[in-house]
């Protein structure tokens, strides 16, 4: 009798009748590692690995740059504008926090599947209709509409 190897995944389990059971079936085994990411996990719709490497608040380093921006554009706009230019901290903060915010979203759609987690938070139909923007855009999904069409008489 001859013996087979199989190796088990991490997530896989033995089923009835010793099927294995694949727990974790990603679309795609090959992903692009970042150097230093801040977030790892699985995307929720498709099982791919992916990973952060922003966050969406401002880090120390960004506070720095802030602080930097503001005290050089104070120092330059207080001839000018006198007392006025002190408001510019809050001007450069409110930038960098929007500029901090924008990049981190365009993080969040799943490259392999278009998942938007921020989308399916806010409203579920447009996370569907993005992910099936995203595989029209890739040649998919043409069938899809012939069926949602009504019938000819
Ligand atoms: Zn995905």
């Amino acid at each position: 009798m001859m013996a087979t190897i199989i190796w088990l995944g991490e997530r896989d389990t033995i089923g009835r009748e010793g099927a294995i059971v694949r727990k974790h079936n990603p679309l795609s085994e090959r992903v692009f590692r970042k150097k230093n990411p801040t977030m790892k996990f699985f995307c929720p719709l498709c099982g791919t690995e992916r990973s952060f490497s922003l966050k969406p608040r401002l880090t120390h380093k960004n506070y720095i740059q802030i602080a930097v921006t503001s005290l050089f554009l104070t120092v330059c706009l207080f001839p000018l504008i006198k007392v006025a230019a002190f408001f510019v901290l809050f001007v450069v903060w409110g930038l960098g926090e929007f500029a901090v915010r924008t990049l981190f979203r365009k993080e969040i759609p799943c490259p392999h599947c278009g998942f938007d987690a921020s989308w399916y938070k806010r409203d579920v139909k447009m996370a569907q209709s993005k992910v099936k923007e995203f595989w029209k855009e890739k040649g998919y999904f043409e069938e899809a509409e012939e069926v949602d069409r009504p019938p000819i008489q």
